[in-house]
């Protein structure tokens, strides 16, 4: 079985997801986490429940999902773990930190790269790997099918879809992906968004109007 903890942080109010099993094994996705106030809520919270962080996995690397990679890479001695695709909108995080004018503790390197068809696991727990760019290039997705759970990114909000205007960014790229991946899942699967409340696959294909 997997629990789910959701901590919003930062400026743009980006949710951080630890992911952990019946083991207390963790993964942490996306933490963005960006001072000692945000920090302090995301460790406490990890030794509270008496979790092992093992995992630290950004779905994609835009600033507010990687605000607090190094804090939990040094932290817990993990390495990050994203898309290939994410190198290089890694590297912008120092200049795009400054353009908008946020403390940024730089991001460790992607040590090791995680691809569609990969097997990713968290102990005995499974999860499918689904590239869905259109937002960032190397946007992953990752679908636990025992619990019907994604942990989706910015791909598909409650409602809206993620933003297509930055680098890399491709809005028919973004609505075919979701269609053909996202929308192929059970409509009872729940989404955990990269902003804003989580939401599930049928209440999506109803009623989001950039996907009618
Ligand atoms: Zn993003």
């Amino acid at each position: 079985m997997i629990y789910i903890e959701s901590m919003t942080f930062n400026a743009f109010q980006e949710n951080s997801f630890v992911v952990y099993n019946d083991e207390k094994e963790a993964i942490i996705f996306d933490p963005g986490c960006s001072n000692v106030t945000e920090q302090s809520l995301l460790s406490s919270f990890i030794e509270r429940t008496k979790l092992k962080v093992v995992r630290l996995v950004n779905t994609h690397c835009h600033i507010d999902h990687v605000l607090g990679n190094k804090y939990v890479a040094e932290k817990y001695n993990v390495h990050l773990e994203a898309h290939p695709n994410e190198k290089s909108v890694l590297e912008t995080g120092v200049m795009i930190s400054k353009m908008y004018n946020i403390s940024y503790d730089q991001s460790p390197e992607i040590h090791s790269y995680i691809d569609e068809g990969d097997t990713f696991t968290l102990g005995q727990e499974s999860f499918e790997v689904l590239l869905c760019p259109g937002h960032s290039p190397g946007s992953l997705c990752f679908f636990h099918a025992d619990s019907k759970t994604l942990i989706g990114g910015d791909v598909l909000f409650q409602n809206s879809i993620g933003r297509t205007d930055l680098p890399g960014g491709d809005h028919n790229t973004l609505i075919s992906v979701i269609k053909e991946k996202l929308f192929k899942l059970p409509d009872d699967t729940k989404v955990y968004c990269g902003h804003g409340p989580s939401t599930n696959i049928g209440f999506e294909k109803k009623t989001n109007p950039y996907l009618s």
